[in-house]
């Protein structure tokens, strides 16, 4: 897999408004948030898209999520409700490749995404 922004974030090369970390996962602030909490959560390990990801990834993945979970209901947001979602590729809409979970919350969001 190439560089891209999110290793560089990873490795503290450039700044990120960083919210939670933990020994795979490392979490920030979107840097052009779609609502008013929109956090990127990334595995370390340097993964490109979805399609990437093989059965020895299953843990991380599920760390990926649960760490999304577990900082929505730290904010106080959870109940009302949030959105995790994965681009993947063109047709997703991916723009960074490494692999990244949106978590969107502290609004209604429409449905369906455009
Ligand atoms: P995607 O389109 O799913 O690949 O999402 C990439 C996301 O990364 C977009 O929502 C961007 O706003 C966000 N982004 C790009 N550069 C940065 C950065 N330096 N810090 C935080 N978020 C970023």
């Amino acid at each position: 897999m190439s560089d891209t922004l999110f290793s560089k974030i990873i490795r503290r090369e450039i700044p990120a408004d960083i919210v939670y970390e933990d020994e795979d996962v490392l979490a920030f602030r979107d840097i052009n948030p779609q609502a008013p909490q929109h956090v990127l959560f990334i595995p370390r390990k340097p993964v490109a898209t979805l399609n990437d990801l093989g059965e020895d990834d299953a843990l991380l993945i599920g760390r990926l999520v649960l760490a999304a979970t577990a900082y929505a209901k730290a904010q106080g947001f959870a109940e009302n409700g949030y959105r995790c979602v994965i681009n993947c590729n063109g047709d997703g809409g991916q723009s960074v490749y490494h692999l990244h979970l949106h978590l969107l919350g502290g609004r209604r969001l429409a449905w369906p995404p455009g």
